[in-house]
């Protein structure tokens, strides 16, 4: 089958749009679909100038999504001195996975010629992610702790780097198994949040919280699509899985939601565009009543409790 846009050999059919994409025409809808949502969501602030350029941390893992994520940014700005770019690679301390994930990052990274830095849950609280999925002291799956600590860190150095704005490669797939889940468990509170964490333009959203605030620029590409990208442009990726991934309630809706976008051509497209409107609505309706911040007896994070979620979760794995 020949590109819908050239006589090229199509090396992808789209059925939620019906396209067929040569692997020129591929790659130039990834990028130009990265470049629209930073337009949509207004991500270059209006002050961003050559004399006084934003800084952006990307969140960069290794994996495919954060490497085609730093790749097409680092090219989209070459060019344009208004931003910087820094990748921060986090080291979980899981060995036979991170240190395979950490030499494509830093061999991405090298290529591009960004700025790279490293920082370890080692270094940072003082345990690995293998002795706490041994220990599990407070009965969760392995990915519950490493979600908060990893969390924790990059709003950390986001703030350390003086960043303006906090990047992380999630795409369509990630977004839509989110907002679903977040559907099946009544969770409205964490819709308000996700929409204030990361969805929406950052005029709707920035006054509401007082982390630096994050953005997701590959949210409107589906996973396969980001995949491919990442091996037609030959990128250093490390495609292996985590021997923690725990995450089992995802996986299910992730099935759930292939099953259906491939009846139903379009569904993670509708899901995110009805979650969005419906989240916004919980957004504005939870700031009002939102407790105050306060910090962290002992780290000094924002929280709206005594300890922060980071410093309960080290304290008990110390204590175990
Ligand atoms: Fe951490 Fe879970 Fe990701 Fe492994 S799969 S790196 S444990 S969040």
């Amino acid at each position: 089958m020949n590109c819908t846009k050239c006589d090229r050999e199509a090396v992808l059919h789209a059925e939620y749009s019906g396209a067929h994409l040569c692997e020129h025409h591929l790659r130039e809808s990834v990028e130009s679909r990265l470049r629209r949502r930073i337009r949509k969501d207004g991500l270059i602030g209006p002050e961003a100038s050559p004399e006084d350029p934003e800084t952006w941390l990307i969140g960069l893992s290794g994996g495919k999504d954060s490497v085609v994520l730093t790749s097409i940014l680092a090219e989209t700005f070459t060019e344009d001195p208004r931003i910087e770019l820094v990748a921060l690679t986090i080291h979980e301390g899981i060995e036979g996975y991170r240190d395979e994930s950490l030499d494509a990052a830093s061999e991405l990274a090298s290529e591009l010629n960004i700025r790279h830095e490293v920082v370890s849950y080692a270094d940072e609280f003082d345990l690995e992610m293998d002795d706490v999925a041994e220990t599990d002291p407070e009965n969760m799956a392995p990915c519950a702790y490493c979600g908060v600590f990893r969390r924790d860190l990059l709003s950390d150095y986001a703030d350390r780097f003086g960043a303006d704005k906090l990047l992380t490669g999630h795409n369509l797939d990630d977004e839509a198994q989110t907002a679903l889940m977040n559907f099946f468990e009544g969770d409205v509170a964490q819709m308000a949040k996700h929409f204030d964490a990361s969805l929406g333009p950052f005029d709707e959203r920035t006054d509401s919280t007082d982390f630096v605030p994050r953005a997701k620029p590959l949210r409107d590409v589906p996973e396969k699509e980001v995949a491919l990208y990442a091996h037609l442009a030959e990128l250093p990726v490390h495609m292996a899985e985590c021997p923690h991934s725990s995450e089992a309630y995802r996986k299910e809706i992730q099935e759930l939601l292939l099953k259906m976008e491939a009846q139903h051509p379009g569904t993670r497209h509708s899901v995110m565009a009805g979650y969005e409107e419906l989240a916004e609505l919980a957004a504005r309706a939870y700031r009002e009543n939102s407790p105050d911040l306060g910090e962290c007896e002992r780290c000094g994070a924002a929280t709206t409790r005594d300890l922060c979620r980071t410093c309960q979760l080290t304290e008990a794995v110390h204590a175990a």
